[in-house]
């Protein structure tokens, strides 16, 4: 019996599990001095002060309204993108504006120049992969039109952008740590800004609202006499999530080198084929959060997916374009972002998978091609 294959996956280990029982152990589940660890942590990680809250599309709603930006306002986003970002959006009051992707899967800049509008007030890139969008383009474009930049980083924890972590330059930059993340906490995700504004916004904001609670809890207090001036979510963090993302925080290391060296084999193995499109990503700078490929025209895509299930190998589609789903509509098509749609998989990716595996995934994809040419 073949090993089982899994697209991606949660890898955690002996420590994640100590981890949790400690926080069992001392009975309080709520966002307490593990957050506080957690948060200081990753704000040394970034260089810059972050946020904890409980999943990254809570990061990315947060971030919107901390900004100012809701009801009546355009934020432009690429419909290559998981809902979340489109969700966060909505959440928030204000209407994603779906924009086409160039051919590195990133927001097309110049699709986003004719959808800008008065209302416009945000640009929302997608670090696609963990690929960093092109982000000096984008900040001199939402810097002409005084946007706000609000990162969608979910898969670019640890990848760098000329140099720099990605969310060390940002405006405001939103990262996931859900279980198949380059790190994971259970579920998770951070706002990472260096803006007081926008911080202390969010502190408020993650915890219904009421005010200065945050330092509160960290030391195992509530605050009984509370204000709130504005609305506010339960989107904190928990201690025992925050423990599990302590200890990935620790090991990233391994987890970063272990996703690098995957994502170089593949290209080694699959680059060459006449019939497969690889990425051109710097496997020694960003930190893959997954692998997608694109088939040439001749190959018929959907033929290979159940080419590679039957030989024990799950496929991912990443994503059905938000702009064709029934909630997020539009009346306009987006030629690039509909064409790679129909062309691309995901292969499976994560720390637990051996160079083995990969040479396995990577033969049978290029026997498969072969087998799925269309007539
Ligand atoms: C995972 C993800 C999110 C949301 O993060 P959650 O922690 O799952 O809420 C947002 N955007 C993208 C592109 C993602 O992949």
């Amino acid at each position: 019996m073949d090993k089982l294959l899994r697209l991606s996956k949660s890898c955690i280990g002996d420590q994640e599990k100590e981890a949790v029982i400690r926080v069992m152990n001392e009975g309080y589940f709520g966002m307490g001095k593990e957050v506080k660890k957690f948060e200081e942590e990753l704000s040394e990680f970034f260089n810059k002060p972050a946020l904890c809250v409980v999943n990254g599309t809570a990061a990315l709603q947060l971030a919107i309204e901390a900004a100012g930006i809701g009801s009546g306002d355009e934020i432009l986003v690429q419909s290559l993108t998981y809902v979340a970002s489109f969700q966060a959006i909505t959440a928030s009051g204000a209407k994603p504006v779906a924009c086409d992707v160039c051919n590195d899967f990133g927001i097309d800049i110049d699709d986003a120049k004719n959808k800008i509008s008065k209302k416009t007030k945000a640009i929302m890139p997608v670090h696609y992969a963990g690929n960093p969008a092109r982000l000096k383009l984008i900040y001199d474009f939402a810097k002409k039109h005084n946007l706000r930049v609000i990162e969608d980083a979910a898969h670019a924890f640890g990848s760098k952008y000329e140099g720099q972590r990605i969310g060390f330059l940002g405006d405001i930059v939103c990262f996931s740590f859900d279980g198949i993340k380059n790190i994971t906490s259970g579920e998770g995700g951070c706002v990472v800004s260096s803006d007081e504004n926008i911080i202390s916004a969010i502190k408020n904001s993650r915890l219904l609202g009421v005010h200065n609670d945050t330092e509160n809890r960290f030391e195992g207090h509530r605050t009984w006499n509370p204000d709130v001036t504005s609305q506010g979510w339960r989107y904190h963090m928990s201690d025992l999530m925050a423990a599990i993302g302590r200890v990935q925080l620790k090991n990233f290391e391994y987890l970063k080198n272990k996703r690098q060296q995957l994502a170089k084999i593949y290209i080694d193995l699959l680059s060459n084929n006449p019939f497969i499109k690889t990425n051109t990503h710097d496997y020694t700078k960003i930190v893959p959060h997954i692998f997608v490929i694109e088939v040439s025209d001749e190959i018929d895509r959907d033929k290979l997916i159940a080419y590679l299930l039957k030989h024990g190998i799950p496929t991912g589609l990443h994503y059905k374009p938000n702009h064709m789903l029934s909630f997020f509509k539009t009346d306009f098509t987006l030629k690039n972002t509909e064409k790679i749609y129909s062309k691309i998989l995901t292969l499976p990716l994560h720390p637990d998978l051996e160079d083995s595996d990969i040479h396995f995934i990577s033969k049978k994809i290029k026997e498969g091609v072969l087998k799925c040419k269309d007539l």
